[in-house]
């Protein structure tokens, strides 16, 4: 049971203490206050199916026993040290994080949060090519401090201030459900139907343009063509579980060689087997970057992130100091560890395949069911569905719509996700522990909750 401040002191205090930019989740933010595995409990007790994961932090479970264990047990012996002394369980980590990477992808750095990586990765990527430009994706996340927020391309999560777009270029987003080029077919899914085909004899058209769009940006915006990095996602997270269409990436990853720089793979969202048939995102798209960033579910809640890149280029890091205070530091080698351990042993990679396969199928046909239902994407876990006003011109639903859509999936137990560029796209990235049973009951819930709206 729920003892702590009431309802209304806990909002007043989230009014006066803290950031007032905070995101606005549900119209009457709910009051957490403890996790069991996929489920959520409120101040009342009230108990939801989490498939939003906290925003796919939550990789195995809501303090899954063995997790929570392993902290405990490293919290009675050593809280921290870093680099300055040895400490085996940081190298026993890496060791085993390392061994989960294909190619060369050997050395790891320890940091604290999605942003820090691609912070570091962003240095790696500049000191190792001696260049300083670097592509995005328009729509693509990639984190909030004054570097990564340059190279995250929304304009919600963008504050104007010098420097931030330093160098930085954002290509033309490959999504094929509302980008101007389609392409809809040709996304590597295990559901799709052939609805709105824009190809022609398997030959992807859309995919022939976005990589010419991204071409011509080597050729108009960087000087000599030549590039630090390209950063991707595997699948787009915060941009609405955008998939691209098939061969992209892997296209994409070839011309930034091409042209001197090195394929930055955003993991934060689409690692640790949530994808379903593969460990990483990227071996979807048949790609081995040259440096993976990883956080969110590497620690299953706990703040820990992760850069994992080739010796080679780890070597440009010794010309001066690297130093992380709290990356590396034992509590969260000792939770990582534990993390990779019950992916493993409770195969829930083949779990996120299965579940997530019979949730994709049960919303395609809710779809094909629904015209308010656009579309719907993505790989085991890492689900989007897109409504819409029309779904012939695939205009966007009115987001209040949207949100009634989404509250009252909440006031039926059921918490999803919410994202993409237009705020209407429900993001579905539960703990990977969820079965089929519960897939069934949000399926139910989210069918009921689309009927009330055209009732309405
Ligand atoms: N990359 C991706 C793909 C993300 O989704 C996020 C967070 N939403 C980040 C990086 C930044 O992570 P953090 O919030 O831990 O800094």
């Amino acid at each position: 049971t729920y003892n702590g401040p009431s309802y209304e002191e806990t909002l007043k205090m989230r009014k006066e203490f803290v950031t007032p930019s905070a995101i606005p989740f549900y119209r009457k933010p709910l009051l957490i206050h403890k996790g069991e595995m996929q489920f959520l409990y409120d101040h009342k007790g009230v108990k939801y199916l989490d498939l939003f994961g906290g925003i796919v932090t939550v990789s195995v479970g809501h303090c899954h026993p063995k997790v929570n264990a392993a902290l405990e047990e490293q919290i009675k012996t050593l809280w921290h040290t870093t680099a300055i002394y040895m400490h085996p369980k940081i190298y026993e980590y890496s060791e085993k994080l390392a061994s989960k990477l294909p190619g060369d992808l050997k050395v790891v750095y320890l940091v604290n949060s999605g942003s820090e990586a691609n912070d570091l990765a962003i240095l790696l990527a500049r000191l190792y090519t001696k260049n300083y430009d670097i592509i995005t994706l328009k729509n693509a996340y990639h984190g909030g401090g004054t570097s990564t927020m340059g190279l995250t391309a929304q304009a919600p999560w963008y504050y104007p201030a010098p420097g931030i777009k330093n160098s930085i270029h954002h290509a033309m987003n490959p999504d094929p459900y509302t980008g101007i080029w389609g392409g809809k077919n040709c996304r590597d899914s295990p559901v799709q139907t052939k609805r709105n085909c824009d190809c022609t004899h398997g030959k992807c058209l859309a995919e022939d343009n976005y990589i010419n769009q991204l071409e011509s940006e080597f050729k108009y915006s960087l000087p000599r063509g030549k590039l630090a990095a390209m950063f991707a996602e595997s699948i787009q997270g915060v941009g609405g579980t955008v998939q691209f269409p098939r061969n992209y990436l892997k296209r994409a990853a070839e011309l930034v060689r091409q042209n001197g720089g090195l394929f930055v793979s955003d993991e934060v969202q689409t690692g640790f087997g949530r994808t379903g048939d593969h460990y990483w995102g990227f071996e979807g798209h048949e790609i081995i970057p040259d440096i993976v960033t990883m956080a969110k579910g590497i620690g299953n809640g706990f703040p820990l992130g992760a850069v994992v890149t080739t010796p080679k280029i780890a070597q440009v890091l010794t010309q001066a100091i690297h130093f992380n205070t709290f990356g590396g530091n034992p509590l969260a080698c000792a939770v990582g560890n534990a993390v990779l351990d019950v992916i493993d042993e409770e195969n829930l990679q083949q779990n996120a395949l299965d579940v997530g396969s019979y949730l994709l199928k049960g919303f395609e046909t809710l779809r094909d069911k629904y015209d308010i239902i656009g579309d719907v994407r993505g790989k085991g876990l890492m689900i989007g569905v897109e409504m819409v006003a029309n779904s012939d011109t695939r205009k966007p639903m009115e987001v209040n719509n949207f949100i009634d859509i989404w509250e009252r999936c909440k006031d039926m137990g059921v918490l999803f996700g919410k994202g993409g560029i237009n705020g209407n796209v429900f993001r579905i990235k539960p703990p990977m522990c969820i079965t089929k049973e519960d897939a069934k009951f949000a399926l139910e819930v989210f069918e009921g909750a689309v009927k009330n709206q055209l009732n309405n």
